[in-house]
């Protein structure tokens, strides 16, 4: 059996750039553009020309692309205007691209309340709109917005606007779950029905997730015959977000129902890009990767209890449902007490760090581990913290900086204002010599970080290793333990290298609990700067 073309249209420099708090830079698109076009994927929706300065820039420099072919969005020409003399129709012309996609209304509703014409205005628009880019020699993509809203409200005129943009000329018509309402039942019967009309080879479907269902609609539309899924990065979008192109690709290459009948652009070599790609727009969007993503998070194929890890390391399949390799990402094996050697092993494994599994020191770790998470450890997550504690067992880490002692003060000074003043004083020893560090902060522990980051210059030896060490996230827990309440806490940091890691302190005391994690944060990051050892 041949198998039928499913054509990937990504819409994140486009639908996914108009969610809150998402500014790209033209650099930003460009580097998104060349993702998608490296990960293969058919049309990149890159703006919307004449909408503004920066999507008009982006079409003057836009990047060349050998796989991915580029796409200008804009709207059905205005009520009262030629084609030919329409401002936004000569923009999206302007932008020099050989394909365009163009949203018109659908919904009588809309055509009411939102553009005050009448039905059949809208329709000469939408028939206009399209011979003007045909005639243009452009392959003409017509997004039917509200098209499942409209369909449900009034069939007759929904499937005429279809219709008019079908037989002047469109390529695509893109069926658009704009409010994102629809579920998935709905939209396997109305594209069934559409596509009675309008053959599948020339349907698309543009879903959003905001019944959480954006993907599954994705999916729904293309057994129903569509022919061409529009989606984001990690589901980008306003809202709860579009449909997650990320989710989708690995679902349509490697689920047999999908992959036994279509093909795509993204082939198998192709899609081991995918979770660096994922990450990549986190990291533009400086946004922190979703752990329990579908396929790409960290999350998806790690692995907790002792009975899982043993199983998955006789065969992973016992416990996953593909290969995490095949799409960038790994296993990853999470300690717990309820672990068992097989654990520990895997996760030194993962470290890198060579040891004999008949080794007694995997017991004393295991221990170690079993003791400190009686205690309100938990290395889940918290992996700088598991490497330090496994290598010092195996005197793999030397002594960089003591702490001597440690001071923090905490000062209301003024009845009137609320402001709370910490001073935290700490004295450290770096090669047998004293260093007196002070700081202030809002809070105690803030104080005590300042104290030493603020000396980092002081600290002898150390300084040009600490120098870019950041501190991204504190995250405080209270645990009761039988009769005390213990604090945990954890801290993410960074580097310039952007390699993030977590390290946790545990103490009856939040003040010390977060001294731990902090002085774990620090010896980590010079653990792997390979910053010398100090001497006695
Ligand atoms: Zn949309």
């Amino acid at each position: 059996m041949k198998k039928e073309q499913i054509y990937l249209f990504d819409t994140t420099l486009r639908d996914g750039a108009q969610t809150q708090g998402v500014d790209f830079s033209i650099q930003d698109k460009i580097k998104i553009a060349k993702a998608l076009n490296t990960l293969g994927i058919d049309y990149i929706e890159a703006g919307w020309p004449g909408a503004n300065p920066l999507d008009t820039g982006f079409f003057k420099s836009k990047p060349s692309l050998d796989k991915s072919t580029l796409v200008a969005f804009g709207m059905t020409k205005k009520h009262g205007r030629s084609a030919d003399n329409d401002p936004g129709l000569s923009s999206i012309l302007d932008a020099n691209t050989q394909s365009v996609c163009v949203v018109g209304k659908t919904w009588d509703y809309h055509v009411e309340v939102a553009l005050q014409i009448t039905n059949e205005e809208n329709l000469v628009n939408i028939k206009e709109t399209a011979k003007h880019f045909v005639k243009n020699n452009k392959e003409f993509m017509f997004d039917a917005e509200h098209f499942f809203d409209g369909f449900k409200n009034n069939k007759d005129y929904a499937l005429s606007c279809i219709q008019a943009a079908y037989d002047n000329g469109a390529r695509w018509v893109v069926l658009c779950d704009t409010n994102g309402g629809t579920l998935p039942h709905e939209i396997s019967e109305i594209v069934g029905e559409v596509s009675k009309i309008i053959p599948g080879t020339n349907l698309g479907i543009h879903a959003h997730n905001d019944t959480e269902n954006a993907v599954a609609n994705s999916l729904a539309a293309v057994i129903a015959g569509a022919r061409q899924i529009q989606g984001t990065l990690n589901g980008l979008g306003e809202r709860c977000g579009n449909a997650n192109l990320i989710s989708i690709i690995p679902s349509l290459l490697f689920k047999n129902y999908f992959k036994d009948k279509f093909h795509i652009s993204v082939d198998e070599h192709k899609v081991s890009y995918l979770t660096d790609c994922s990450r990549l727009l986190d990291e533009i969007l400086n946004r922190k990767p979703n752990k329990r993503a579908a396929y790409v998070g960290s999350s998806a194929f790690a692995h907790k209890g002792g009975l899982h890890v043993s199983a998955v390391q006789k065969d992973p399949k016992t416990y996953e449902h593909i290969n995490p390799e095949v799409i960038g990402n790994m296993r990853s094996i999470v300690v717990s007490d309820q672990s068992g050697k097989s654990n520990i092993i895997s996760r030194l494994e993962k470290l890198n760090i060579k040891i004999d599994p008949s080794d007694e020191k995997i017991q004393k770790i295991l221990d170690e581990v079993k003791d400190r998470e009686f205690s309100g450890y938990s290395y889940d997550g918290a992996d700088a913290s598991f490497e330090l504690l496994t290598r010092r067992l195996l005197g793999q880490v030397p002594d960089y900086i003591q702490i001597k002692s440690y001071e923090v003060k905490v000062i209301k000074e003024d009845n009137k204002t609320h402001n709370l003043n910490s001073i935290a004083k700490a004295t450290l020893l770096i090669d047998g010599k004293e260093y007196l560090c002070e700081g202030k902060g809002n809070g105690p522990v803030n104080a005590l970080d300042q104290a030493i980051r603020n000396n980092l210059e002081n600290i002898g030896k150390y300084s040009e290793y600490l120098s870019d060490l950041k501190l991204i996230d504190y995250k405080v827990r209270i645990l009761n333990t039988g009769t005390n309440a213990v604090t945990r806490v954890s801290i993410e940091s960074t580097d310039q290298s952007n390699d993030s890691w977590f390290t946790i302190g545990v103490s009856p005391n939040i003040i010390e609990a977060s001294f731990k994690a902090l002085i774990d944060s620090i010896d980590y990051k010079l653990y792997k700067s390979k910053a010398p050892a100090g001497s006695k």
